[in-house]
């Protein structure tokens, strides 16, 4: 079988090969066309090391911010390849980094660092696939397996433990049995991780088709990062979107979440579909508008999305939202008939006054007491100024 390599890698690696280095594509890529499906990126490993590399590509854009760890970005026709020397981990420092990187000549000591069996393979078009450790044996079963001695391997680099829950779980694949018993039995040095790679991870694994199975069978693990949390697990098998996997994981503990230094927005978007979730079902199209103004739609749409995940009844809600947002009645201050000159025209001097009257007005429409149309707001104030 042939691989189809992307312009750019297929460009780097011949260029390597005539200049008498190895090169091959690795890790992702491979194993993503042996599934059948299309690489998001393709990397490049070779045995030249990163000055050699970069004397080869003077003609491209280089980038050398990886350098230290032998990685070396050039960009060919818009794609960026990041080209990387063979390198051998040696040893670990505080589980989860090496000690020092060093490049080695030979391609096994460069597979037999990495994470996963299926993610261990390299292909060039003259070697073919080249597979030392079983990994296309185990796409085809469906596995998960740590190349090497599991315990160890984890031991070396605590995020290879949520690497095997996220790939299991995005990848439906199974863990293999020594894999999964070290996973558990290793769990503890994921303190070691920093709460950014957790989130990435976290994320990628929520998102997975496998996600429920794996929070219920690695509550240990999860229970290591977020103490005693009991996610709705069951809801995550019927919603979709990032933010809502997240708010049914984190649905009795939203405070939880702000451990892994989300960004304020997604953190106080979170806790609002929560307390939403949790509040009392709006009842009436006026209630519902007025959540929608307090809250915005995203956050209203979310919680009724969450509510069904969980198996709780929302009794068309969600139609009533739709129809509430495309009536294109007024759900947003901006979409008032009326503004501040508007007041300031009728003699109010400008001051904090005019936000208040502007809030009394948004308050009345909302409620339904008054049409959003410039005439019934300007009736309506006059009234209110002449009292
Ligand atoms: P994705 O589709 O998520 O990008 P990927 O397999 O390309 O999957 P990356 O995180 O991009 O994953 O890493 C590229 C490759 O580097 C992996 O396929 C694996 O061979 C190796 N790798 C990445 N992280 C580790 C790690 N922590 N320990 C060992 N090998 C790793
Ligand atoms: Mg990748």
């Amino acid at each position: 079988m042939k691989m189809t390599l992307s312009k750019g890698s297929s460009l780097a690696i011949s260029r390597l090969c005539q200049a008498g280095f190895e090169a091959y594509v690795v890790g992702g890529c491979v194993r993503d066309t042996l599934m059948g499906k299309k690489p998001s990126d393709f990397d490049v490993t070779t045995s030249a090391l990163p000055q050699e590399t970069k004397s080869l590509f003077t003609d491209f854009t280089v980038f050398e911010s990886g350098i230290a760890h032998g990685t070396v970005a050039v960009v060919i026709e818009g794609e960026t390849v990041e080209i990387t020397t063979f390198r051998s981990d040696g040893e670990y420092l505080d589980h989860r980094h090496p000690v020092g990187v060093s490049f080695t000549s030979r391609l096994d000591g460069d597979l037999s660092r990495r994470d996963f069996t299926v993610n261990a393979m390299a292909y060039n078009e003259k070697q073919g696939f080249v597979d030392l450790y079983g990994g296309m044996k185990d796409i085809e079963n469906k596995v998960i397996r740590c190349v090497g001695e599991a315990e160890r391997r984890f031991e070396e680099d605590a995020l290879r433990i949520l690497r095997a829950l996220r790939f299991s779980s995005v990848l439906d694949f199974d863990i293999e049995e020594e894999t999964a018993l070290a996973i558990h039995s290793k769990a503890g040095l994921l303190d070691h991780v920093s709460r950014e790679r957790v989130y990435v991870e976290i994320k990628k694994l929520l998102s997975g088709v496998r996600a429920r199975r794996i929070v219920e069978e690695y509550s240990d693990v999860f229970k290591v990062l977020f103490g005693d949390i009991s996610p709705k697990a069951e809801a995550l098998s019927s919603c979709n979107g990032d933010l809502l996997r997240l708010a049914a994981f984190f649905y009795n503990t939203p405070e939880a979440f702000a451990t892994l230094k989300p960004s304020k927005r997604e953190n106080t978007l979170l806790k609002k579909v929560i307390a939403l979730a949790k509040d009392s079902l709006p009842d009436t199209e006026v209630e519902l508008r007025r959540l929608v103004a307090s809250h915005t739609e995203e956050a209203v749409r979310l919680s009724l999305e969450l509510r069904l995940a969980i198996g709780e009844s929302v009794g068309g809600k969600a139609l009533l939202l739709d129809k509430v947002i495309k009536s294109g009645k007024c759900i947003k201050r901006e979409q008032l008939a009326v503004n501040g000159s508007d007041i300031i025209a009728m003699g109010v001097k400008p001051s904090n006054e005019i936000g208040s009257i502007l809030n009394m007005l948004f308050d009345a429409v909302i409620n339904g007491e008054v049409d959003n149309d410039r005439e019934s707001l300007l009736k309506i104030l006059e009234q209110k100024l002449e009292k």
